[in-house]
């Protein structure tokens, strides 16, 4: 039997599209800010994956901005603010931004409390206004959890503030459009939609400034110097225009993660799910068992054929209590919750299967 992969929040695999156009990219010398002729054929490679990503996300093609992934472009988009406004369950990579911060909390779902967000927005002192960002993520890599991004941006538009989110979770999972959502910055990873790692992209709307990271040969714009990963980009590219319309498969993936869990629910002694009353991306299931550590979970499932992740093994796998779960009262729940989350060729017959893994280990 096939081993189970539900672990596509930390990274999905390539699909077959991105895969093909990663070896045609391979094959010449590709410097796409060169003159010659094998500069101009790379050029019109990296415009074309700009243009599928920009139709994607719902943003013009100019607002692209080509990354080494989600956390540079969380990084970039955040650069330029000396004082940022965030939820408790950001992403490390906006968190280690916000040096000087106020955090927005969450309820016990994993939502963003919009009432303590309208506070902590109008109790910001007027002379911090242009120099704050609002950064909230679009939906949770632990919970899945899908946050009021358009109730956030009308806050901070009320409040002065420019607003950037996260959507690297969201990204071809539930309908998102950077322009329709009047965002100033958004923040997009490859490797999250089967694409390569390694690359992604901030979005910047039209006459936003963007303050460098890098300093150099001035690519892009003159937004992010470096040669162009050019390979990366194909990729990138080429999976973006391969997951459009892949929010049909994650509604449909919700009903089958739904049934999922209710057989846990209703099998497994004191299982329990985070969220599961709000809106939730698709594909993402966050199950405690109380009384068993996740990491011993995690354990048995992959020896019995199965890969999930405890809580968010985003950076390098290393164990911590999660940040996410903490912020949402969990308690000693959070070290006993198991990330499930199913990606762009997980089917409905793979979740029937980890249903039977799970029972078998520990149903009553
Ligand atoms: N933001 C979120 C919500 C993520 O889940 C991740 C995943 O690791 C990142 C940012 C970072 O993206 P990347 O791995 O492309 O740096």
């Amino acid at each position: 039997m096939t081993p189970l992969y539900f672990d596509n929040n930390a990274t999905a695999p390539l699909r077959p599209e991105a895969s093909a156009a990663i070896h045609k990219a391979m094959g010449a010398p590709a410097n796409p800010s060169s003159v010659h002729s094998f500069g101009r054929t790379a050029r019109l490679t990296v415009e074309a994956a700009r243009e599928s990503v920009a139709l994607l996300a719902g943003s013009r093609a100019a607002d692209v901005v080509f990354t080494s992934g989600g956390t540079e472009s969380n990084n970039l988009a955040l650069a330029g603010f000396a004082h940022i406004v965030t939820s408790a369950i950001e992403h490390d990579s906006v968190r280690a931004c916000a040096v000087s911060a106020s955090v927005i909390n969450v309820t016990s779902d994993g939502v963003i409390d919009l009432e303590h967000a309208r506070a902590v927005l109008a109790g910001l002192p007027d002379e911090q206004r242009p120099s704050t960002i609002l950064s909230v993520m679009a939906a949770n890599n632990e919970t899945g959890v899908i946050q009021p991004v358009a109730e956030l941006v009308a806050l901070a538009r009320e409040n002065n503030i420019a607003v950037h989110s996260d959507m690297v979770q969201l990204l071809a999972k539930d309908h998102f459009s950077f322009a329709a959502l009047d965002l100033d910055y958004a923040s997009l990873s490859a490797h999250k939609i089967g694409g390569p790692a390694g690359v992604g992209a901030v979005l910047v709307k039209p006459g936003n400034a963007l303050q460098s990271l890098l300093r150099g040969g001035g690519q892009e714009q003159g937004r992010r110097s470096g040669t162009e990963n050019f390979i990366g980009i194909a990729g990138f590219g080429a999976a973006a225009s391969a997951a459009f319309g892949d929010v049909a498969h994650y509604e449909a993936m919700s009903k089958w993660r739904d049934q999922f869990e209710d057989m846990m629910l209703a099998h497994v002694p004191d299982a329990h799910v985070f969220g599961q009353q709000v809106p939730r991306l698709g594909n993402t299931s966050c199950l405690a068992i109380a009384g068993k550590s996740a990491e011993t979970m995690v354990m048995a499932l992959d020896i019995a054929g199965a890969a999930i992740s405890a809580g968010s093994a985003c950076s390098s796998g290393k164990v911590k209590t999660s940040h996410v779960l903490a912020a949402m009262g969990a308690g000693d729940l959070a070290g006993q919750a198991v990330r499930i989350s199913g990606g762009w060729q997980t089917k409905k017959t793979d979740f029937e299967r980890l249903a039977d893994v799970f029972l078998g280990l520990y149903k009553r």
